[in-house]
């Protein structure tokens, strides 16, 4: 690990999107810097990889770009987390509210086990509305959900509360 890379520089503040009002973390400019990039998934190995994790979860997409590199350094399966219609076998699905209306995402039914320790992977926490829908869906299928790790977390939200004492790891946090 590298603790002289501060991370937060890399992540750039758009005023207004997509929104007016809105104040939107692009995570852009740090994957185009391979060393600060590396450095990210090497700061969640290290936080994990005592913790025998089997399985990590994300859905899409931003939380791909972490999670499978991510699972990749613990030896853990993939599973990837997707929009309604897009998994091409058997699916469950998991609905959830919105600040406006409903969303809600799916899984492959055969992709956790109940003796799976999963970890959940997204880029950034916000209100905790998407995280808290794919640990519904582990919960489905038994699997202890270990933790959940993201690159932002925007703490002022709160979104940590809203997940039922599960550990959160963060790398960057907005107060
Ligand atoms: P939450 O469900 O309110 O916690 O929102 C988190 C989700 O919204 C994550 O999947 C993020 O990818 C996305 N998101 C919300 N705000 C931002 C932002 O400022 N930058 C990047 N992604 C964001």
């Amino acid at each position: 690990m590298n603790d002289s890379i501060n991370l937060k520089k890399y992540i750039r503040e758009i005023p207004d999107f997509p929104k007016p009002g809105i104040l939107f973390r692009d995570i852009t400019p740090l994957l185009a810097e391979p060393t600060v990039f590396q450095e990210v998934i090497n700061r969640l190995t290290a936080y994990y990889q005592d913790k025998k994790i089997t399985a990590v979860l994300a859905a899409e997409a931003r939380g791909f770009i972490f999670a499978a590199p991510l699972a990749l350094a613990l030896r853990a399966r993939f599973i990837p987390i997707r929009k309604p219609g897009k998994l091409p076998f058997e699916t469950k699905a998991f609905h959830y509210e919105l600040e406006y209306g409903t969303d809600s995402l799916e899984m492959h039914t055969d992709s956790i086990h109940s003796d799976d320790r999963v970890l959940i992977v997204d880029d950034l926490l916000a209100t905790g509305g998407t995280i808290s829908a794919c640990i519904e869906l582990a919960n489905h299928s038994q699997a202890e959900v270990v933790s959940c790790a993201f690159l932002i977390e925007l703490s002022f939200l709160k979104g940590r509360e809203k997940m039922n004492g599960c550990d959160v790891f963060s790398l960057i946090q907005y107060d």
